[in-house]
């Protein structure tokens, strides 16, 4: 029976590189109950492995690339930085559906903001200078179109976790990182064969290791944890949850 302390044995050990990025579980007893799937958004293996590797940045566990290999920056037992919901976005997800389904998080690289959104603060405060953003609201009040494969996804009585009291899903996670830009639409050169073969394999083996049942509410992704963060592209809806949930 092998222990969360140690590095999977499915990784080849030229794969294991130990990030810095990652603390203890609270408890450090603690055992993961969820797998979070993501795509890093770059098809870069050596810029998400300098972004690993770096202090004081991000991590994730486990790390698949289109060809199918596996890498590991984190042991189990560990609380990689790879799905972390800061405290503004708590706040707007305490306030419910309705609401915070009027927001999306704001990057100053996205370029799907339409020319009329209103750029808000923390607070939801309107900022004059979009740079000093934390979410974006339609110029219309209403709830973004973006969230509509998430609420297919979740019917509200089955949300993926409680916002409301467990919102570090860093805490009982473990985060597996897809190596591509994601897709919409399902696309076996985004999604390979090969890397959902590995993904298949890798949580198979953690969900026998920690008895995490491979059902949806389990094996999650980034969108879902952290929709305001993510609205449907970590890992998009073109990745085929059929691999991973039963
Ligand atoms: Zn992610």
């Amino acid at each position: 029976m092998s222990t969360p302390n140690e590095w999977n044995n499915l990784v080849p050990i030229q794969n294991r590189l130990e990030s810095p990025n990652k603390n203890a579980r609270r408890p450090s007893t603690t055992l993961p109950t969820h797998v979070v799937i993501h795509v890093t958004g770059t098809d870069s293996l050596p810029s998400v492995r300098k972004t690993f590797l770096a202090s004081n940045s991000v991590s994730a566990h486990y790390l698949i690339t289109k060809e199918g290999e596996l890498f590991q920056f984190v042991p189990d037992a560990s609380r990689a930085w790879h799905a972390g919901i800061d405290s503004n976005t708590r706040s707007l997800y305490k306030k419910g559906q309705e609401k915070w389904q009027c927001y999306l998080k704001y990057f100053n690289w996205y370029k799907g903001y339409p020319k009329d959104a209103i750029y808000v603060d923390g607070d939801l405060k309107p900022v004059w200078d979009k740079t000093e953003a934390a979410f974006v609201a339609r110029a219309d009040g209403l709830p973004w179109p973006e969230y509509s494969y998430f609420n297919e996804r979740w019917p509200t009585e089955d949300l993926p976790i409680n916002f409301d009291t467990d919102p570090d899903p860093n805490n009982y996670a473990i985060g597996i990182e897809t190596l591509d830009f994601g897709s919409k639409k399902h696309d076996s050169t985004v999604y390979t064969d090969k890397m959902y073969k590995t993904l298949e394999h890798l949580v198979t083996d953690i969900s026998k290791k920690y008895s995490i049942p491979m059902i949806k509410g389990r094996i999650v992704g980034h969108e879902d944890v952290n929709p305001i963060g993510r609205f449907g592209w970590d890992p998009a809806p073109g990745f085929d949850w059929s691999v991973v949930t039963k």
